[in-house]
């Protein structure tokens, strides 16, 4: 009967959609040969005009049966890994991230815990090396733990010498477990979300191999290359994956898919028999199109969309700011409320869940399509170690995906947003240190990066951006330093080097370093040639120190009749090159403090009347803790109206606690 509705909606929705087709130019179709709009411009789903900037070093072929019956998959797996770098080596190490779900005793389960339907593990039929059985040894490259497998490694009889490749091949089975975080099937329904869960080489670098256990919380790390995935179905599942479907072949019972990518580290897919799906196109300023393929569960139908013009968005800013995204495809996969993997990015497909209610005015679920699609960029094509350095996946992700919701839905942003929930009379409730809010709502926003502060206040101290990621103690100091304080610090960089420039050191960032894997260095290494002034004391201030912000206008004196002194102090540990304005009934002054020494009295001279200072007046220094003392007014028994707007300010901060935990 479900199913009956779904159709029928899906038909008057198709008839509704033809008419508007016409106006829009867009493309809708429910099988994908109706919308590769330009296959000819693309090789195994890259442009063919990025295709040779490809670094291929681990190659998958893999073919994989899905067995609904007994929830299980059965594996064929080739690997050819290329040995790329200068090094020779005499082993392989692969990353098993499925034998996370082994027990409750592995690392990962540290932090979740595993029912029996949520535990499984790779079941190794057979493991070749160039046609050889050999055998896997496992080991714990960086936490002790003998009941951790999730990484192994093969010691070789000959040393792959540089240019040199080596022919792996693991056949195994796997039960596919209850969803836990990332991985599983959602109970109540057939939906199977099949990640990480296929043997991964490591990343072999300057010499050594990085392979790291499978973290809680933490995210991956891997070398590009090709994927030619076959996943063979029962006839009524759909499949969608990483990747452009090249064929679909159907028997009697089952359907194969084909998937294949070019310049990807990872594959991911999911099997279903009850999803919806539509196709979008994006168009390119060259005229080139790429494919949005949405699958939404049949309850949020309506959603589609608000989906597909997010992902546009995206889209759109990316090609504007920063650079194109190079795939054919990317797929958004709306998951079930009972599966664990709402809110995560796999290469050209990326997962999200929207509430059954969400007005559009409050930004769900658009920022968080924003910041999973953003992860296409800021992971997929620019693929840092998740594991070590987080915020350059992390961090950047929730800074562009800001910068984009502000630029194409700024009403989100408004606090007029709270006058709906304030009666317009007798606001005593609503009040701030005895300051009636109602007068400033229509005049302030909430400033970039505001969902981020209030996570940052919980955690000024512990751990800096610059640690190793995985190595932070408590999850909320990872939280904080991958992605709240990284998302402050880029808007304070933003807003200390101007806007311009810093999309122009994100382009020069994604030029530079897209295919590859970046660390934090080469991203200040570029911020660094692009400023004339020597930028080394703000990454030591906001990045290799948990330092904290705090600056406080303490006075303001006049001493003739004409000039005023104004006591600055710096409070926290933290330094910034801060401007100060001095506002007078005619107009206001300015000057800079460099903000060193831990007060400064600076002289201005004005015949004018003096009504307040301020330092940081333009709120460049996001991570400042305390905003109500950077300003100060002459008459201290009342507030003046600057000072309200900014105690107002901090209110709001604390008040956005809106966004919860993502990936
Ligand atoms: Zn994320």
């Amino acid at each position: 009967m479900k199913k009956l509705i779904s159709l029928i909606s899906l038909i008057i929705l198709l008839v509704i959609l033809s008419g508007l087709l016409y106006y829009s130019g867009s493309e809708y179709g429910v099988s994908q040969e109706n919308s590769i709009g330009s296959s000819e411009n693309y090789r195994d789903g890259l442009l063919k005009s990025e295709y040779n900037k490809v670094d291929r070093i681990a190659n998958y072929n893999i073919e994989v049966e899905f067995d609904s019956a007994s929830k299980s998959i059965a594996v064929n797996e080739g690997i050819i890994w290329i040995n790329k770098t200068n090094f020779p080596t005499s082993e392989i190490q692969f990353h098993l991230y499925a034998n996370a779900y082994k027990s409750n005793n592995t690392l990962f389960a540290k932090a979740y815990s595993l029912s029996p339907d949520a535990q499984t593990q790779i079941d190794i039929k057979s493991f070749r090396v160039n046609g050889e059985l050999s055998q896997l040894i496992y080991f714990q490259p960086e936490i002790a733990n003998l009941h951790d497998s999730t990484v192994a490694k093969v010691l070789l009889d000959k040393t792959i010498e540089p240019g040199d490749s080596v022919r792996i091949n693991f056949e195994y089975t796997m039960k596919i477990p209850r969803s836990v975080k990332r991985m599983g099937y959602a109970t109540g329904r057939n939906f199977f979300f099949v990640s990480q869960w296929f043997p991964k080489v490591g990343v072999f670098e300057n010499g050594r191999w990085v392979c790291s256990q499978y973290h809680p919380y933490l995210n991956f790390y891997s070398d590009f290359g090709d994927y030619s995935v076959k996943i063979k179905v029962p006839k009524d599942y759909t499949v969608a994956a990483t990747g452009v479907e090249e064929a679909k072949t159907s028997d009697a019972q089952n359907t194969t898919y084909h998937f294949v990518q070019s310049g990807v580290h990872d594959f991911v897919w999911l099997v279903t028999d009850e999803i919806l799906h539509r196709n979008n196109i994006y168009t390119r300023k060259d005229g080139s199109t790429i494919t949005i393929q949405a699958y939404v569960q049949p309850e949020r139908e309506r959603y589609f969309d608000r989906y597909f013009s997010a992902v546009k968005n995206c889209l759109e800013y990316f090609e504007n700011n920063i650079g194109i995204y190079p795939y054919q495809n990317v797929s958004l996969v709306d998951v079930p409320r009972t599966s664990a993997s709402g809110g995560m990015e796999y290469p050209t497909l990326f997962t999200v869940g929207a509430e059954l209610f969400a007005p559009k005015d409050a930004g769900q679920p658009e920022y968080l399509v924003t910041h999973e699609f953003s992860h296409q960029f800021f992971y997929g094509l620019i693929a840092n170690n998740e594991v070590y350095e987080a915020w350059l996946d992390e961090g950047f992700t929730s800074y562009i995906s800001t910068k984009i919701m502000y630029h194409y839905q700024p009403e989100i942003l408004e606090t007029f947003k709270f006058a709906t929930y304030i009666p317009v009379f007798g606001l005593n409730f609503l009040s701030y240190n005895e300051i009636p809010l109602i007068y400033t709502l229509v005049d302030v926003k909430v400033p970039e990066g505001a969902r981020s502060i209030t996570s940052y206040y919980q955690n000024l101290t512990i751990g800096s951006i610059a640690d190793t990621s995985y190595k932070l103690p408590t999850r909320l100091s990872y939280v904080v330093n991958s992605y709240n304080k990284p998302e402050l610090v880029l808007h304070t960089l933003e807003r200390y080097l101007g806007h311009d420039k810093m999309m122009n050191i994100l382009k020069e960032y994604y030029n530079e370093y897209k295919y590859r894997h970046p660390h934090g260095n080469d991203f200040i290494n570029i911020v660094k040639r692009n400023c004339n002034e020597d930028m080394s004391w703000f990454f030591d201030e906001f990045y290799r120190a948990p330092k904290t912000f705090d600056y406080q206008v303490t006075s303001i004196k006049k001493t003739s009749s004409n000039e005023y002194e104004i006591l600055v102090e710096r409070l926290g540990d933290g330094i910034f090159k801060n401007d100060v304005a001095l506002y007078t009934d005619k107009d206001t002054l300015f000057q800079k403090w460099d903000g060193i020494e831990r007060w400064k009295i600076l002289k201005f001279k004005t015949a004018n009347e003096v009504i307040a200072a301020e330092i940081d007046p333009y709120r460049k220094n996001l991570l400042d803790i305390n905003f109500a003392n950077n300003s100060l007014t002459v008459s201290h028994r009342v507030w003046a109206s600057l000072s309200l707007s900014i105690r107002f300010f901090f209110w709001v901060q604390n008040a956005l606690m809106i966004l919860g935990s993502i990936g």
